[in-house]
């Protein structure tokens, strides 16, 4: 099965990406983390591509592009995937549909998660990651047993440098102009449903599972 979750920041995604990946075993490619991956470990892609992040902008295409071919064309992504975070314009829909169809594949459907923009806001501004294993907490809506400590790992959490407000807004727009369009772009080929993101995961989950049916 092959995926694609589309939504803006905070619409929970990554949570949903990470429920179907040990439902379906299928890879989660999030887009924002391979990105950050190599921000970490400052790659050629890394340098590149961190100045636009940190501003909340979309990373060029070119580098994108390639990235995501390079994932797709591993082995464990033969059966199928979860695309999280990519595509995040129709010139990249358009490029991944060439990708695809290279191999004599298509995608099977695109979920859209819904939430308004305050709701994100506050999701967004209240995230941490754990810095060892990639566990995700809220400080209101799900915190740690002990502030700033991962439960599962013991590791430091932090707040992803485009979490701040100011930076959160700037990727809301960003998404309003380029991202959403996708919506309807992925309407007229006909493999999208539309799901509602408010409410508790496992409420998301079950109507994903319903739209992916
Ligand atoms: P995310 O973790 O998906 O919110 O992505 C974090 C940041 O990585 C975004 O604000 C962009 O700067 C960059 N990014 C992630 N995915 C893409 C993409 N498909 N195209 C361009 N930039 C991206």
């Amino acid at each position: 099965m092959r995926l694609v979750l589309l939504g803006p920041p905070g619409a929970g995604k990554g949570t949903q990406a990470r429920i179907l990946r040990e439902k379906f075993e299928i890879p989660q490619i999030a887009s924002g983390d391979l990105l950050r991956a190599a921000v970490k470990e400052k790659t050629p892609l890394g340098r590149e591509a961190q100045g636009f992040m940190d501003r909340g902008q979309l990373v060029p295409d070119e580098l994108v592009l390639k990235m995501i071919a390079e994932r797709i064309a591993q082995e464990d992504a033969r059966i199928g995937f979860i695309l999280d975070g990519f595509p995040r314009s129709v010139a990249q829909a358009e490029a991944l549909a060439k990708m695809l169809g290279a191999s004599g594949v298509a995608l099977d459907k695109v979920i859209a998660v819904d939430v308004p923009d305050e709701e994100l806001v506050k999701r967004i501004s209240g995230r941490r990651t754990c810095t060892k294993c990639g566990a995700m907490y809220h400080v209101a809506f799900e915190p740690p047993k002990e502030a700033g400590l991962c439960d599962k790992c013991g590791g430091e959490l932090y707040q992803r440098e485009d979490d701040a407000e100011e930076t959160v807004r700037e990727r809301l727009k960003v998404y309003a102009a380029t991202t959403r369009p996708l919506i309807e772009y992925y309407g007229r080929i006909g493999i999208l449903a539309q799901i509602d993101g408010v409410g508790k995961p496992e409420d998301v989950e079950r109507r994903l599972l319903a739209g992916l049916n």
